[in-house]
């Protein structure tokens, strides 16, 4: 919608080709129906929040920036507001507001917007230097295949995760059959799956406050600080689908092993001064009832069961090397991850078209004259806040603009 919207005020006649029924289906989703649609940090803090290839989108960031895109909603009419950790959302909480925002500028720009309609492929001609170049897209519409003769196609079919939206990732296999390289998909900001029913068994928990790091073959992938989440299939939660952004598939079928600092505040010492202070007012109880004020309640047997003490000792009698081993559960609290939970959870697609086939500085294909990518579909991705709507808005505005100015 912003490339189109960027081609059409810069002087060309712009068709836009949707498959679904209406056009942004899955920016509706998006912050859980309220559009997180950038985030308010310096511009040069874009790039440490972009995890693949950040270095390719400096000409698309500084030349169509988060002021930028909050200047263009405001001056279409939508109101923004900023919210924790910068995160922009629109006054309404609607992101049905933001795709009413775009397709007025799509109305206000004249473009023609087909939908129903799928872009089935494009063909390509040898120019006069012996370039490739597009010469026609084709597009279906029910049973009804036709073809439009072009010489310049912008794709911004997205990635492969939410296909309901109808992302589907299939347009990746087209240009890879056409000679573009396209890394590998693969699902990120995804939940994790563990295996184990003592994990499962604390859904619902949330804990707030934790450091959550990330270890395949003893080698630390990640680490953050903040929330977390048990599910009934594992875990969830902002720390979580950070975390996933930094494992590829080949890290799950390795030995992938969340390790929760359930008191990070704290250092082992001070836990243990802590814990003796409620065993001494938990003088008479089993073990299993002196971790309440210590704990959430739905933790407590897990906690205990890993950190291998009798839950029906008495406080008193429990020795100093078992506060030792419950001191390290708590600081290394470890859940095993068998998997995530794939595409259809998947917030992001890590992979598509390699940067290395696209001009950075026009988002046109390097092997295909006139053919030009925008969003998700390219192989950059970002962590939660607002910066993968922000990649799709600075691709789309830059190929929108180079569409002419190229040909
Ligand atoms: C649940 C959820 C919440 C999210 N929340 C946020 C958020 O708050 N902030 C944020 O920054 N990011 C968020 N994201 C990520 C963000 O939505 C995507 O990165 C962004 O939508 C990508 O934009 P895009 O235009 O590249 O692709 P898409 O939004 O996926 O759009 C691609 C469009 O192309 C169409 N299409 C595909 N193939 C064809 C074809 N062959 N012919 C015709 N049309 C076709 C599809 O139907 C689709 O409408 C969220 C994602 C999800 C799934």
């Amino acid at each position: 919608m912003m490339a189109a919207i960027k081609a059409a005020e810069n002087g060309n006649i712009v068709t836009l080709i949707e498959q679904n029924e209406k056009l942004g289906k899955k920016l509706f989703l998006t912050g859980k129906g309220r559009c997180n649609i950038t985030n308010a940090c310096p511009v040069e803090e874009l790039f440490d929040n972009i995890v693949t290839n950040p270095k390719f989108l400096y000409s698309a960031f500084y030349g169509f920036d988060n002021g930028a895109i909050v200047d263009f909603f405001n001056n279409a009419g939508l109101k923004t507001k900023i919210e924790r950790g910068e995160r922009v959302f629109p006054q309404s909480d609607h992101s049905s507001d933001v795709i009413k925002a775009l397709k007025k500028q799509l109305e206000s720009y004249g473009v023609a917007i087909m939908l129903n309609t799928k872009v089935l492929d494009f063909a390509v001609t040898l120019d006069s230097c012996g370039v490739n170049k597009i010469s026609s897209v084709i597009i279906q519409k029910g049973d009804r295949k036709s073809e439009i003769h072009t010489d310049r196609l912008v794709l911004a079919t997205g990635g492969a995760s939410y296909p309901s939206t109808g992302s589907d990732g299939r347009m990746l296999d087209k240009l890879a059959k056409a000679g573009i390289t396209v890394r590998k998909c693969e699902p990120s900001l995804v939940p994790f799956v563990c295996n184990d029913r003592q994990i499962t068994d604390m859904q619902g928990l949330s804990l707030k406050n934790v450091n959550l790091s990330v270890t395949v073959m003893d080698k630390q992938k990640y680490s953050g600080f903040g929330e977390m989440l048990f599910t009934h299939f594992g875990i969830s939660g902002p720390l979580v689908l950070s975390a996933s952004s930094y494992l590829t598939e080949e890290d799950y079928r390795k030995q992938a092993v969340v390790h929760i600092d359930l008191k990070p505040a704290l250092s082992m010492a001070e836990l243990d001064a802590r814990i003796l202070r409620d065993f001494e007012e938990a003088q008479n109880k089993n073990f299993e009832n002196a971790l309440g004020k210590l704990l959430p309640s739905k933790i407590i047997t897990a906690v205990i069961n890993k950190s291998g003490i009798d839950p029906a000792k008495k406080v008193n009698s429990v020795t100093k090397q078992e506060r030792e081993k419950l001191c390290r559960t708590l600081k290394d609290f470890e859940v095993k991850i068998s998997g995530n939970r794939g595409f259809l959870e998947a917030i992001i697609t890590r992979g598509g078209v390699d940067t290395g086939d696209i001009n950075p500085s026009t988002m046109e294909s390097k092997k295909i004259k006139g053919l030009y990518f925008a969003g998700e579909m390219i192989d950059v991705d970002a962590l939660t806040g607002g910066f993968n709507l922000q990649i799709a808005w600075s691709t789309g505005y830059l190929s929108g603009i180079s569409l002419k100015e190229e040909n």
